[in-house]
């Protein structure tokens, strides 16, 4: 039976209709929370990454402004502005799009991001709040796999969670975010020895590697959870062909558009699993909601007013102390 498809627009929307209690109810109190994004250059992922963040911020009513340093920009410069964020008070939060050119010291300047205002989650000290469980800002790809494995009701208490992937913004929060919902984690990665075993003992797959359809059909347990973080454009006509040879839909795409999008779980795994978030539209939408969700919270937290509604779906407020 074809797995149930973990929509992760509609969860978003759940969520957005949620900030939107929020955001009005800080509106009264005549708080608007902001988010400053910092472009360097003209990579044109980045821009299109932005741009749907500022987007997003605009929808939901939220202040947002848009930095755009040239690519030229050295570390000290974009540290002076990363402290004019800081200092601002109508600034709630602050992202700096990754990558940055290669003569940016990028660690300083993500270290340098007041915590208080990290809605990305990276600082070191919010990765400690989350490595101890307690409550802080969360990386934002983790927390909305986490949301849409709780919105969708999947059971996670003592649930056998393999997470492929140790990245710092990825792999390492998502594990840890399990572990506190009370999985049992094993956490993946290119040393591994036979991943295809250790992922078929999954309840719950987290694939975050950045390798286009890389978890087979085989390698998942009839009846598993999958959550398909990478996203992956195909622009290869053979490479197209063997991914999608059963799926005659995707081909046509390919041929009209030139390129095609799939994650790092092969489309077949669709058949096996019993519920898996499609790429695109499951986990990239939530990535964004939860960078709102963090702005907000920010907001709330840095003028005093705790972290209760619109929902805590920051993770690690549902985690044991
Ligand atoms: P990353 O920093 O490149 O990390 C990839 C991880 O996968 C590493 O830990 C690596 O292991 C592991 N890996 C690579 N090849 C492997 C193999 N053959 N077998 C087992 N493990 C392997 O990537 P990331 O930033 O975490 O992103 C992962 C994917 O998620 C990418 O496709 C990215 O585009 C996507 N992504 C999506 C969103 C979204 O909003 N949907 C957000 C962020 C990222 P080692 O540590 O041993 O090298």
């Amino acid at each position: 039976m074809p797995a149930r498809i973990l929509n992760g627009i509609t969860i978003r929307d759940q969520i957005y209709g949620e900030l939107m209690h929020g955001i009005a109810a800080l509106g009264g109190a005549g708080i608007r929370p902001g988010l400053a994004a910092v472009l360097v250059g003209e990579n044109p992922a980045s821009q299109i990454y932005v741009r749907s963040k500022i987007a997003a911020s605009e929808q939901l009513g939220l202040g947002s402004w848009e930095l755009t340093p040239p690519a030229t920009i050295m570390t000290e410069d974009l540290l002076a502005l990363v402290a004019e964020l800081n200092a601002r008070d109508d600034v709630d939060g602050i992202l700096v799009q990754l990558p940055l050119p290669p003569q940016v010291d990028a660690k300083r300047v993500l270290e340098a991001v007041d915590p208080a205002k990290d809605v990305d989650g990276f600082h070191p000290v919010n990765l400690g709040r989350l490595v101890s469980g307690r409550p802080g800002l969360v990386a934002c790809t983790p927390a909305g796999c986490m949301e849409i494995l709780r919105r969708s009701g999947i059971p996670l208490e003592g649930a056998n969670a393999v997470v492929v992937g140790r990245s710092d913004i990825v792999g390492k929060p998502m594990a840890l975010l399990l572990m506190h919902a009370n999985a049992t984690v094993t956490i993946c990665h290119s040393k591994t020895r036979d991943l295809p075993g250790v992922v078929r003992r999954a309840d719950i797959v987290i694939a975050a590697i950045g390798r286009a359809a890389m978890i087979e059909p085989d390698w998942v347990r009839p009846g598993a959870t999958v959550i398909d973080v990478g996203i992956n454009r195909i622009t290869d006509a053979v490479e197209a062909q063997r991914i999608f040879a059963n799926f005659p839909a995707k081909l046509a795409q390919f041929r009209e558009k030139g390129f095609v999008l799939v994650g790092d779980v092969h489309p077949g795994v669709a058949e096996v699993a019993g519920a898996i978030t499609p790429v695109p539209g499951g986990v990239g939408p939530l990535t964004i909601a939860m960078l709102m969700s963090n702005t907000v919270k920010a907001a709330r937290l840095r003028r005093g007013r705790g972290q209760a509604a619109p929902s805590n779906f920051a993770g690690v407020a549902a985690a044991k102390p």
